[in-house]
């Protein structure tokens, strides 16, 4: 994408060690809005020397004031920011909607809870606490301290741009790293605004760094830059692969958030309007764009024809529109080339010979990228739309018979980032939670999460867990310390 100015398109521009500006080329690209097509923002395209820069930036505060703070200091910080997103949070959530296409009344109740995660870990930086630790060994004190692992490179999607980047954002803060943030290219915008609370919340200059770019270039170059010492990624599987090996070349720490293809599971004694309701947010809610979408419906054959009938006249009444709208229900898909890959789902979907039971077409007459929520049923277990993630508002529909299939059909795919259960039946709501392989499994319930709880997936869906106390670890390098208490010498040639 190339730059065209008009007056209606804002600027905004980079920070780096606390200074705004451009990309060291001068290069910048256009931001579309979704519900539009319409170019609206112009953002820096940033190529490796400005990822340097990011990262020596970030280097020099984790060696300078960030890092001579104490923890208390650090968690008064998170704090404030704290306050002052709850203040700005409804221009963040505008901007995310021009940006990314989602409804404004998601964006803004994410945006309103978005300070709660900085609450939070901000309460958690001076409870990292080490321990001294007994041992075989009479003449030693031993105690552990949980130190900063450095310079952390966020990596992020375009689906939920500051919410994801807050599940790694706040517990790195809390632990003392620095940070380089790389949007996404759709998303450029809510990123680069949210940094400049920074300096008003009273981050010393450099603890927070952001680089835009158009293309893979300035995420790959951030990935494989031997300066930083974690990845925090998230975004597709095939892209997470890529980064780990690059932060593998270097010996960089990393965790992956990938993509998903949940299932919910709707036994015979569910609640069937509980049920559809759920299933209806699972996969239709933010135009079925998240990681923990519930793309696969498992039903039980006794339940499967009245489920599937409360799904479709629900589909078929959800409203598309503007995503600005508080009457919308779903907004456009994000971006063109996700459009044209939902689309081709579709003629997949019919080629493979599912049924569409509802949907499975582009809404032209609404401009910008909008599709139909759409439900496919006779689908079967090696069809590429149960196999693959669509990241769309798509959703597959399977009976099975009894629990034991029920269970082995939820598990055969090669992700495991969530599902759910659908039963009033408390020994079998526990038992198949426990036997679903997902990191999160939620009981008549679906898409909720919450600072203070894990989220995170098994196989392809990642490796690491973000939120919840531990995350907050995985921002450290734990260090052992012996400390000799005799004062002797001793045998210089045993293991002691
Ligand atoms: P993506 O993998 O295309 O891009 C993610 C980020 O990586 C972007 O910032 C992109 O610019 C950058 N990038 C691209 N190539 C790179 C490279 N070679 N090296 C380093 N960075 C690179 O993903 P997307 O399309 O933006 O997001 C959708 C995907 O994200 C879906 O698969 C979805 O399931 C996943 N996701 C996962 C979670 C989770 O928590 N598990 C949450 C949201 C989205």
């Amino acid at each position: 994408m190339t730059s065209a100015g008009t007056d209606e398109i804002v600027s905004l521009p980079l920070v780096i060690g606390g200074i705004e500006g451009g990309a060291e080329s001068g290069g910048t690209y256009e931001s579309l809005d979704p519900y539009t097509g319409q170019a609206w923002a112009r953002v820096p395209d940033c190529g490796t020397a400005d990822v340097d820069r990011a990262v020596h930036a970030a280097r020099t505060a984790f060696n300078g004031p960030w890092g001579s703070l104490t923890a208390t200091a650090r968690g008064k910080l998170l704090w404030k920011l704290g306050d002052v997103i709850a203040r700005e949070a409804d221009n963040l959530a505008e901007l995310e909607v021009r940006d990314g296409g989602k409804l404004l009344r998601e964006m803004a109740g994410q945006m309103r809870a978005l300070p709660e995660y900085y609450y939070y870990y901000a309460g958690m930086a001076d409870k990292l606490q080490g321990e001294v630790i007994p041992t075989d060994k009479p003449n030693y004190l031993v105690y552990t301290r949980h130190e900063p692992v450095g310079v952390v490179a966020a990596i992020t999607p375009w689906n939920s741009p500051l919410l994801l980047l807050a599940w790694k954002l706040a517990a790195g803060l809390a632990a003392g790293c620095t940070f380089v943030i790389k949007p996404s290219d759709y998303t450029p915008a809510s990123t680069l605004a949210f940094v400049r609370l920074f300096d008003e919340a009273g981050f010393p200059p450099g603890v927070v760094n952001v680089v835009t770019g158009w293309g893979p270039e300035t995420g790959a170059a951030l990935a494989a830059h031997p300066g930083v010492d974690k990845i925090a990624f998230t975004g597709s599987t095939a892209t997470g692969i890529k980064v780990g090996r690059a932060a593998l070349e270097n010996m960089t720490r990393f965790s992956l958030e990938l993509g998903g293809k949940s299932a919910q599971l709707v036994f015979p004694d569910a609640d069937l309007d509980a049920a559809a309701n759920g299933i209806i947010a699972g996969i239709f809610a933010a135009t079925g764009q998240t990681c923990l979408a519930g793309s696969r419906l498992l039903v039980h054959e006794s339940v499967a024809t009245e489920l599937i009938r409360k799904l479709v006249d629900r589909a078929e009444r959800i409203v598309l529109g503007d995503p600005q709208d508080p009457g919308t229900e779903m907004g456009p898909v994000s971006n063109e080339p996700q459009y044209r890959k939902v689309l081709s789902y579709f003629d997949i979907a019919r080629a493979e010979g599912a049924t569409v039971a509802c949907g499975g077409a582009a809404v032209p007459e609404l401009g910008g990228y909008f599709v139909r929520p759409t439900i496919l049923t006779d689908v079967t277990p090696e069809m590429s739309v149960v196999v693959e993630e669509i990241f769309g508002p798509v959703l597959t529909v399977a009976t099975f018979t009894d629990e034991d299939e029920a269970i082995a059909t939820a598990n055969a795919t090669r992700f495991g980032l969530a599902g759910s259960v659908w039963t009033k039946d408390v020994h079998r709501a526990h038992r198949v939670a426990a036997a679903l392989r997902a990191g999160t499994v939620w009981v008549n319930a679906y898409r909720a999460v919450s600072p203070s709880v894990p989220f995170g997936g098994i196989g392809e869906s990642g490796i690491g867990r973000e939120n919840g106390i531990d995350a907050v670890k995985d921002f450290t390098e734990t260090k052992a310390i012996w400390v000799e208490l005799s004062g002797q010498t001793r045998d210089p040639f045993t293991l002691g």
